[in-house]
């Protein structure tokens, strides 16, 4: 099959799996050319097929030589369809990690579920026996609740009040004034209920009662914060209360650890690209010209770079450095005054016709189709390809 970029809204729907195996070998040639990491040896990884959790999986896999689980919700190639990057993500980590002789299998559903829950400790206790680092990095729009039934959608919206603001449309480059209406009381707690800290929580409990949580267990979940310009659509808006609540449920699992001498971490990683964050108005224009900046001030990471900072640097450097609310700060950089500064000057002077001076667009929209193979200089996109990729781990 020739395998070009589809769009429906903001979502690609189709991926190319040699583009997706460059750039996951890019990030595991990136962490081999570091320091080796005294780190964890068993991971689970909940979100590991993009993003940060498949940063993170390769982060303990070719830096700290760690044996890893990875769950994800994730569709193989069927008929005229591709499978999705996190699919084609998968089968190239596998088959790198099998040729260094690590340890990695997958498990393909719905990690909401009470049965994929018992799914993973049951090839943890078939496979490692317990596990010492868990990293939980779901962001899903939807979630079954497990106990109850109930469906369970998140909305990107303000609360109390419209917000209006500037946004982006990535592929035409056009810069529109958005407003988005706040969220109904209803819609705040559906939000907290999908990407909130409960089902991390479930994570947790389910992994302790079943004994494959090892002495000393760290987990960690991630989070945001982010400048004032999107303040109101994320910090204090619907995702930000369901990020509070993320944050929270850290101390009520790290009370839960105690008897494991384990702890519960959120760090508060940098606004990147990802599918994830593609998908919130408003995020896309700042990342623009957040990477413009941080590019110019030779600042700039992705998920690979922070994920390795993640782990050299806070969870296994000899002592964790955390915030006064006990989160680890990878934002670090990108919440410094100079960043923020330019930010806030260049936000304000943004139009349709300044924006490719001002902002790294073009670098958003290359990492964009990137997330899904695309626009990647040593592929050939105009050849024929075969879609059908099987992860060695699963049969
Ligand atoms: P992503 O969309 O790249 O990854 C999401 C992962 O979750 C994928 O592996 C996907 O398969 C998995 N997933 C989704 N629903 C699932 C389900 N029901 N069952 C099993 N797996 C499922 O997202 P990301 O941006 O890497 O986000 C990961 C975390 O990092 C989120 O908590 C997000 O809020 C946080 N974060 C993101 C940014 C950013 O700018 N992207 C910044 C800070 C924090």
């Amino acid at each position: 099959m020739i395998v070009k970029p589809k769009f429906r809204g903001f979502i690609c729907t189709t991926a190319h799996p040699e583009g997706c195996a460059t750039k996951v070998q890019e990030q595991i040639n990136y962490v081999k050319a570091q320091n080796k990491i005294e780190g964890p040896k068993k991971v689970l990884v909940i979100g590991a097929s993009t993003g940060y959790g498949l940063a993170s999986r390769i982060t303990a896999s070719f830096g700290a030589g760690a044996s890893t689980i990875g769950v994800f919700f994730e569709r193989p190639a069927s008929g005229k369809r591709t499978a999705t990057a996190g699919w084609y993500n998968t089968v190239t980590f596998e088959e790198a990690a099998a040729q260094e002789g690590l340890y990695a299998k997958s498990i393909n559903g719905d990690a909401f579920s009470d049965e994929i829950k018992q799914q993973t400790i049951d090839l943890i206790k078939q496979d490692l026996g317990q596990v010492d680092l868990v990293v939980y990095s779901l962001a899903s729009p939807v979630r079954v609740h497990p106990k109850t039934g109930e469906k369970f959608n998140s909305v990107i919206k303000p609360i109390g009040e419209a917000f209006s603001n500037k946004t982006v449309d990535f592929h035409n480059g056009e810069i529109s004034e958005i407003t988005i209406n706040p969220a109904t009381e209803e819609e705040i707690q559906h939000t907290i209920a999908v990407m909130g800290g409960e089902d991390w929580h479930f994570w947790m409990q389910a992994l302790q009662e079943a004994g494959v949580l090892a002495k000393g267990a760290k987990t960690v979940a991630y989070s945001y914060i982010g400048p004032k310009v999107t303040q109101p659509i994320y910090r204090d808006g619907t995702i930000g209360k369901a990020k509070n609540d993320l944050e929270q449920t850290a101390k009520t699992i790290q009370a839960e650890l105690k008897s494991l001498d384990g702890s519960a971490y959120v760090s508060i990683n940098k606004a990147l690209v990802t599918q994830a964050s593609s998908a919130i108005p408003i995020v896309p224009l700042y990342i623009s010209l957040l990477y413009r900046v941080m590019k110019e001030q030779n600042l700039h990471e992705g998920c690979i770079e922070q994920m390795y900072r993640l782990f050299d640097d806070r969870l296994y450097a000899a002592e964790t450095p955390v915030d006064e609310e006990g989160r680890i700060r990878l934002d670090d950089w990108e919440m410094k005054a100079e960043v923020q500064d330019q930010i806030s000057k260049l936000w304000s002077q943004l139009t349709t016709e300044n924006l490719s001076d001002l902002s790294d667009i073009e670098g958003y929209r290359k990492e964009f189709f990137q997330l899904f193979g695309f626009d990647q200089s040593e592929v050939d996109y105009d050849a024929e390809v075969d879609v059908v990729k099987s992860i060695p781990s699963i049969v």
